[in-house]
């Protein structure tokens, strides 16, 4: 087994408050939010520098990440730091308004896009994997992803079960950085969710931060509790100990059919994320080190089994859908000709939110202080009183989320809404309503920023999803716009070789100048995913587009 040097929890401590340690806010954000990825309430496995979503690091090793950390603490207003692959390599004089970080993870040539490639330069210390907002430093815990997990099976319940979940059961796996939300979503949504997890720790951690009500370690045990809380109509979340073929297998076995299935195990890596159901966990450890190469083929071996298994479970009518993680392409690689049988869930239930430039808008308090999330909390239910989805979030949120790391908060913003809540938030931060600034970000997982064909681009109207010039000209554009930094990555949710994707981040700081820069970044970057579907011929996104002037015939004429 390998030694890795430990994450310090002194040394690496997120700063807060108001006094800085680098030459701007904005150089501070970056340095504050670094650190808050792998923050141990925060990242699942600090140790390795492993944020989420299997092998997603924040910085290539212990040396680049201390680099990084001195680059910040150096950097001026007018120069810009470059990350590649998790190793700062050079500060380079840009201008005031340019981002202070630009960071591309895991890009490898297409020819060359696979895990294969990857595993072997990262081997070689040449590369990390930065999944989405791992590398890009703007992870903010389970949270993150729950509101999306949330409105996905929010939208499932008014397409199948009139409008709520309750009296339905759900069924998924994988209790990780981003699966950790499914039973907590489910819940929210008044279901019985019942989750199969290989690994005890993580059942433990999402029972510590309220994300999951029960653990049960016995098979039966764990189905038959889920079917008395359905029977009841009780909204109960359950983590059951053991592989999810095995789960499925069982129910398969006892006839007994999910309202809702899918998974959120890291099937996207066959080496890092997916737990093979032959051999125990603790041979799985063991075989992973010392040879990979058959273990790829004992988690390939489940992988099939699993879609399978869900397959035969649809058959029987449990609602089916992928949840990004890429499950249905590893069956289909081995040989499993129908594996794409059921939908991915954003053609399924997400695509139209992309159409009106809805995505995970996210911030997080640089003064770590909860009251200054509380108070952007009631700028937002302020200011769009008539969005009735987003108003029961905001409820659920603050009665049902606890921090991890700096106090953040998520909620899926549109064209529009996007800038205008930006700009009430550097008002906050001009006027002293809150301690410190206010940092903004969001997820890869949005309208224009990505390229994904098994996921965000799955289905598309006019065939285009493999194309991925869309996230690159959202680098591009955001770079332009100024924010304050901007990351290009490869491979997140699904992958190796089947994802380009961008990331972006921006600081209120209060000033005039974050001012100009928050109102171009967040009118544009949302505005490329609808320019995006307009394109593609999404009459949502082409209403949308002509309402918010980002049509190009309009500008033409
Ligand atoms: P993670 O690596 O932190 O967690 C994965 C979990 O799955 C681990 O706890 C692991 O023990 C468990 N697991 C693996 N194989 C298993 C098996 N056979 N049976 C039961 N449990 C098993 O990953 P994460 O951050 O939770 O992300 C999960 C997946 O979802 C990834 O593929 C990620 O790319 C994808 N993802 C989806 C979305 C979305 O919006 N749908 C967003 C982000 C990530």
């Amino acid at each position: 087994t390998k030694i890795f040097p430990k994450y310090d929890p002194v040394k690496y401590k997120t700063p807060t408050g108001t006094k800085l340690s680098c030459k701007g806010w904005i150089q501070e954000a970056a340095l504050r939010m670094l650190l808050n990825n792998l923050d141990p309430e925060v990242a699942e496995r600090p140790d390795e520098l492993i944020v989420y979503g299997g092998r997603g690091k924040a910085a290539r090793n212990f040396e680049a990440l201390d680099k990084i950390i001195a680059a910040l603490k150096i950097l001026e207003n007018d120069e810009s730091l470059l990350i590649q692959s998790g190793k700062p390599v050079g500060i380079l004089k840009t201008h005031k308004d340019a981002p202070r970080v630009l960071i591309s993870n895991s890009q490898l040539v297409p020819h060359w896009a696979t895990w294969e490639t990857f595993d072997a330069l990262e081997k070689k210390g040449l590369m990390m994997y930065g999944q989405m907002t791992a590398g890009s430093w703007i992870y903010i815990g389970s949270q993150g992803i729950v509101q999306g997990t949330y409105e996905t099976y929010a939208a499932a319940a008014n397409k199948h079960f009139n409008g709520s979940l309750k009296s339905t059961l759900n069924v998924t796996a994988g209790l990780g950085g981003m699966g950790g939300a499914q039973p907590l979503a489910i819940t929210m949504n008044e279901g019985v969710a019942l989750v199969a997890e290989v690994e005890e720790w993580r059942i433990d951690k999402r029972l510590e931060t309220g994300y999951l009500d029960e653990k049960i370690k016995d098979i039966d045990e764990a189905i038959d509790r889920a079917l008395k809380a359905k029977q009841k109509g009780e909204a109960l979340s359950i983590g059951v100990l053991c592989n999810a073929v095995h789960l499925l297998k069982r129910l398969v076995e006892r006839n007994i059919i999910p309202d809702t299935l899918t998974d959120q195990t890291s099937a996207h890596d066959p080496l890092i994320g997916y737990w093979p159901h032959e051999i125990s966990y603790e041979q799985a450890k063991v075989l992973r080190e010392e040879n990979p190469q058959q273990y790829i083929e004992y988690a390939y071996n489940s992988m099939r089994r699993h879609v399978e298994l869900m397959l035969r479970l649809q058959s029987r009518g449990a609602v089916t859908f992928d949840y990004g993680n890429n499950i249905r392409a590893r069956a289909k690689e081995r040989g499993l000709q129908n594996a794409f049988d059921f939908p991915g869930f954003v053609p399924a239930y997400i695509r139209p939110l992309f159409c009106e430039g809805k995505g995970p808008f996210r911030w997080a308090a640089l003064s770590g202080d909860p009251e200054d999330i509380a108070a952007t909390d009631e700028v937002i239910a302020k200011m769009f009183p008539q969005n009735e989805s987003l108003q029961r979030w905001l409820k659920l949120a603050k009665e049902k989320i606890s921090f991890q790391g700096l106090p953040a908060r998520i909620c899926w913003l549109g064209q529009g809404e996007r800038e205008k809540a930006g700009l009430a938030f550097n008002e906050l931060v001009r006027t002293g309503k809150v301690k410190a600034p206010i940092v903004i970000g969001r997820d890869h997982l949005d309208t224009g920023s990505v390229a994904s064909p098994n996921r965000e681009t799955e289905s598309m109207l006019d065939g285009s999803d493999a194309i991925a010039d869309w996230p690159i000209l959202n680098a591009l554009v955001n770079t332009a716009g100024g924010a304050s930094w901007v990351s290009l990555h490869h491979g997140g949710g699904v992958g190796m070789g089947y994802s380009i994707h961008a990331g972006m981040v921006i600081v209120a700081d209060g000033t005039q100048d974050a001012e100009e820069r928050l109102k171009r970044v967040l009118r544009n970057d949302p505005g490329l995913g609808v320019i995006r579907h307009a394109d593609a011929g999404y009459e949502t996104a082409i209403t949308t587009a002509e309402k918010h002037q980002l049509e190009i015939d309009t500008k033409l004429k």
